[in-house]
């Protein structure tokens, strides 16, 4: 199939490169620890103090004096309980044993524990042991874990539960945090109606926005629906101000040649440098993105996606270009998401744009064989870049170069997660 020339557009890669030295400044915040998660620390965490922050028992049992239960079996005097949050308040003698629950403090002297299963009570004060005590066994001591001002979490990790739980451990009921990006989602084009309503016979539902808002959200952004506005430079003009009251503004429709196609002009005459306005890319190619301003000044307002109406364009450029520029302003590096497989069929030579083939990418089943050691790659039947039915089957992309020969079926290939 002949395309037109595309030899003067940026490729993909120009447009990352573009993307990625765009500076940004992310927002700063606190939230409380239960709040926290999915977001990236803003600043280096420490241990608050030693952790444990004291010999601990590791065990239910009994804290001994190694010395005294050298050979078994042995008898001592049990001459108190120490519970997890006490302490047992006198130094252990020789011939005592103090009951010790874990997490509970050793008593001071003491320096094995033996767990409650290798005991026998004898008598409500005495406690015969089957086996000898070993130096240090069942103790974990002071500080073994993390140790007073350890890093514990460095700036940019993104808060799991795990890492949520080592924050609340050091003491950061509020932790810093780069704030969610704020994003806003603009549709235009005359024949758009709300979803909520019936369109008329040349009209179509407005679905770019509930899967953009999805998309976005997935993202980590904090979203806002601007909703959809008609091709109309001064409706535009003021739909897209409105949105730029956010960190970024994503516009889909109007961005290419047509006669109803505004967007582009607005954001120059909005003083936006249209840094990317066509792209070597299939689906995508009327891509734009656009920048105002310095990274000093205020963030809002500053960033314009501008992405073709056509749903599965739209959804190629936000997971693979726009992606980016959201992960550096939620603190992050932008993170690619690669699988490899083997292709199920052969494809026939791609043309001159970087292609985003849907496929289903699926985890080799069992086996030995080698070649369940790869994923398999099924290619859909897509019908081009309309076709938001294909796109909802699949759940990886085909990147294919430029200009890349057929590919015989077995070809190990990489695959976009999306
Ligand atoms: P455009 O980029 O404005 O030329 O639109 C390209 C195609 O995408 C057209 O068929 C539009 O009807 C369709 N389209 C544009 N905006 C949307 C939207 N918000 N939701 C679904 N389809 C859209
Ligand atoms: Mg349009």
């Amino acid at each position: 199939m002949s395309e037109p020339d595309v030899s003067n557009l940026i490729g993909v890669t120009q447009a990352v490169a573009i993307i990625d030295a765009v500076r940004v400044t992310p927002r700063v915040t606190r939230v409380p620890v239960v709040d926290a998660l999915g977001l990236r620390l803003a600043e280096n965490l420490l241990a608050d103090r030693d952790f444990p922050p004291f010999d601990k028992s590791q065990m239910d049992g009994y804290a001994v004096r190694s010395a005294d239960v050298a050979t078994a079996p042995a008898e001592l005097a049990v001459v108190g309980e120490v519970a997890a949050g006490t302490s047992f308040e006198r130094e252990l003698q020789p011939g005592e044993t103090v009951a010790i629950m874990t997490g509970a403090p050793m008593p001071a002297g003491a320096d094995g524990v033996i767990p409650v299963e290798d005991s026998e009570r004898v008598g409500d004060d005495r406690v015969r042991f089957a086996k000898p005590a070993v130096r240090g066994r069942y103790i974990a001591p002071r500080g073994s874990d993390a140790k007073e001002k350890q890093l514990v979490l460095p700036k940019g990790v993104r808060l799991d539960a795990a890492q949520l739980a080592v924050a609340a451990s050091v003491g950061a009921a509020e932790v810093p945090v780069f704030e969610r990006p704020r994003v806003a989602v603009l549709s235009t084009g005359d024949e758009l109606v709300p979803v909520e309503q019936t369109p008329g016979p040349h009209q179509i539902r407005n679905s770019n926005s509930v899967m953009l808002l999805a998309l976005l959200r997935k993202l980590g952004c904090q979203v806002t629906d601007v909703g959809s506005v008609r091709d109309d430079p001064e409706l535009i003009r003021a739909a897209i101000e409105e949105g730029l009251k956010h960190d970024v503004l994503f516009v889909t429709g109007g961005m290419s040649m047509g006669t109803h196609d505004h967007v582009p002009q607005v954001l120059k005459d909005l003083g936006f440098d249209l840094k990317v306005t066509k792209l070597r890319v299939k689906p995508g190619k009327p891509f734009v993105f656009g920048v105002r301003g310095t990274a000093e000044e205020a963030t809002a307002g500053r960033f314009v996606f501008g992405l073709p109406g056509n749903p599965v364009s739209g959804f190629v450029c936000t997971v693979r270009l726009a992606s980016r520029l959201l992960a550096r302003l939620a603190g992050g590096e932008p993170r690619e998401k690669w699988l490899a497989g083997r292709l199920e069929v052969g494809m026939a030579p791609n043309g001159p744009r970087e292609f985003y083939q849907p496929v289903i990418w699926s985890p080799a089943q069992g086996g030995t064989s080698a070649r369940s050691e790869f994923a398999n790659v099924t290619p859909l039947n897509w019908k081009g870049s309309a076709d938001l039915f294909t796109l909802a089957k699949a759940n990886a992309f085909l990147v294919r170069p430029e200009n890349e020969p057929p590919l015989a079926k077995g070809t190990l290939v990489r695959v976009l997660e999306i």
